[in-house]
């Protein structure tokens, strides 16, 4: 099991050896976290999404999967993209936004990654209450069997911090 780390910053300015992104599934960049890692990785990102779109993920990137391209000029080596789920409050779509870290973790076992910095999935422009999604992000990195030896939230706001920091506490 990965080590799990909290840190209140950003995420573009992690030297890990992954950053995952909060993508939508268009892969062709957005706001908040997917705004930050393309504005600071630089085209080299975007180019690959593109190529991405043009091959594998021909009508996008699903919702609950992921994958990887290169960081471009962030400190780290690549970007893990995934899509999170729209917070419904007439479906749950819990299993979804477990399923991005899951996939996010199967990913970065793949490319070799053994520190990964994750943001608050889906709690942006998506909605998802923060303190349930600390909650799904916490327990489902605690049950991926993986070889990432250090998975580091990154939350950008007090709110997230302390929702990540009393989840990590819980018994
Ligand atoms: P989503 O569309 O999945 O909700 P967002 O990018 O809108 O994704 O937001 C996800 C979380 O990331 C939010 O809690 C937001 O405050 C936070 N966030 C935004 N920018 C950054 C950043 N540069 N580094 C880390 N976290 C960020």
């Amino acid at each position: 099991m990965a080590r799990i780390t909290l840190v209140r910053g950003d995420i573009t300015e992690q030297s890990v050896d992954a950053v995952v992104n909060a993508a939508n599934s268009s892969l062709l960049g957005g706001g908040g976290v997917d705004g930050a890692i393309h504005r600071k990785g630089g085209p080299e990102i975007l180019e690959e999404c593109r190529a991405l779109r043009a091959s594998r993920y021909g009508r996008g990137l699903p919702t609950g999967r992921a994958v990887a391209t290169t960081a471009g000029r962030l400190p780290a080596r690549w970007v893990i993209h995934t899509v999170g789920p729209v917070h419904s409050a007439g479906e749950d779509r819990s299993d979804l936004l477990a399923s991005c870290h899951r996939e996010a973790l199967r990913v970065a076992d793949e490319l070799g990654a053994s520190t990964v910095a994750f943001p608050a999935i889906s709690t942006g422009v998506y909605r998802w209450p923060l303190r349930d999604a600390a909650r799904i992000a916490v327990e489902t990195v605690q049950a991926t069997d993986t070889a990432v030896e250090e998975v580091r939230f990154v939350l950008f706001d007090d709110a997230a911090y302390a929702a990540f920091a009393e989840r990590i506490a819980a018994p």
